[in-house]
């Protein structure tokens, strides 16, 4: 039976893939080819509890679809049961409000919007192309992590600037974690039926981190903006600041507009402030042994992420559910307890046996008898999302 999707995820230096059957339900194989571009790159699949890694001696993002492709090709049977390709695309602009089966026409929208996104969507464009090389005939669907975000109203998306800067170059906040947030939004409308006619706050904290509303099962506001730079401290990136401060650190250090933003994008957040590390572990392993830094990098961002949630929420009429997702959001229960604290004037509670308690990798329910707001942790999947649209669009064929 033809059910199996391979789900791409094309970076600017790497490539993610996985193979999903069975209505995305089954992982057969998935992998990462790492570090292309470079003389050090290599390829790992991940089959059947078993990890091996090849080193690339054709550094490029074409030789690792080749390798994907000759990996198939000794897997005859999970070649054979392929139905199409699903490529997660960060920025599909004002164009794409949904996933696509993809044709000329989307690859061009895509690069239209390459202005926005300049190290992804480039990348993107080129794992279409070589996938469309070694997999002739399959159909190919684009799945974009904006799209979920284009039912914001216009309050909320633009920015008080000149309107020329919307008018002639679509500047306005796009937002992303898009996927993830649908799919949250799906598993609670089955957690929680009556969820898709409520106010619904999502928190996806992994290294890049967002808040988003959902009202009635539609976003309606979200941190991130035109860029993923926007909205909460992430594990390197800085998050909101005051604006000028570029400026000052372009002078203190002598340096251009474009470092400095390195500098916000690469160097701050829990790595900037820590001193330390980005991971989220790391820190939280510091703080037992007695790291204040650690501990203030930690609580810095538990604080932020509730002001977000805070201020997203004003977009909903009521705060009925709270998920937490994302590597931190589904494992850190020290951060789930400081932001939901510092929601206290909510009376958002949690219960802290519950919160400790939480499974791994499972969906856990964990507010107190008398929070006025369900709180969840719900492990997202994107690459499920993915491969669900994908299926969904070639059946419609
Ligand atoms: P991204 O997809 O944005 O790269 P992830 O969603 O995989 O990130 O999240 C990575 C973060 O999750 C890291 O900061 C990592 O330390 C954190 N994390 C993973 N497992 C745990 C854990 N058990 N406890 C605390 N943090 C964790």
């Amino acid at each position: 039976m033809k059910d199996s999707i391979l789900v791409i995820n094309c970076g600017s230096s790497s490539l993610k893939f996985a193979m999903l059957a069975n209505s995305g339900q089954d992982t057969l194989f998935e992998g990462i080819a790492d570090q292309l571009g470079s003389d050090n790159s290599t390829i790992t699949f991940k089959y059947q509890g078993q990890k091996e890694l090849t080193h690339l001696t054709v550094s490029s993002h074409e030789n690792a679809v080749e390798q994907i492709k000759l990996w198939l090709d000794q897997h005859a049977d999970i070649r054979d049961s392929m139905m199409g390709i699903g490529h997660r695309i960060v920025h599909g602009g004002e164009t794409f409000g949904q996933s696509v089966l993809i044709d000329e026409e989307v690859i061009n929208g895509i690069r239209e919007c390459s202005s926005l996104a300049p190290l992804h969507n480039p990348a993107h464009i080129q794992g279409i192309h070589v996938a469309m090389n070694f997999f002739p005939g399959l159909p190919q669907v684009a799945v974009f992590d904006t799209s979920f975000h284009q039912t914001l109203s216009q309050e909320q998306y633009l920015y008080p600037i000149p309107m020329e800067f919307y008018r002639e170059h679509h500047f306005r906040k796009y937002g992303f974690h898009g996927t993830s947030y649908r799919y949250i939004s799906q598993q609670l409308a089955k957690l929680a039926p009556n969820s898709d006619q409520q106010g619904v706050l999502v928190a996806h904290l992994g290294n890049g981190a967002s808040t988003c509303a959902i009202h009635h099962g539609l976003s309606s506001d979200t941190s991130m903006g035109i860029t993923p730079l926007e909205g909460l401290m992430m594990g390197t990136r800085s998050g909101s600041l005051d604006p000028s401060l570029l400026t000052f650190i372009m002078q203190a250090k002598n340096i251009s507009a474009e470092e400095a933003l390195n500098i916000l994008n690469k160097q701050s957040g829990l790595l900037g402030i820590s001193e330390l590390s980005n991971d989220c572990r790391t820190l939280e392993d510091a703080m037992v042994s007695g790291d204040e830094r650690a501990k203030l990098a930690l609580d810095m961002f538990a604080v932020r992420t509730a002001k977000y949630l805070a201020s997203t929420a004003t977009t909903l009429e009521s705060i009925d559910h709270l998920v937490f997702t994302g590597g931190i959001g589904e494992n850190s229960s020290y951060l789930r307890q400081v932001i939901c604290q510092q929601l206290r004037a909510f009376n958002i509670k949690l219960d802290a046996a519950l919160n400790d308690n939480a499974t791994r990798g499972k969906v856990s329910r964990i507010a107190a008898a008398d929070s006025a707001t369900q709180i969840w942790v719900i492990p997202t999947n994107e690459e499920l999302m993915i491969a669900l649209d994908a299926i969904s669009l070639i059946q419609g064929l």
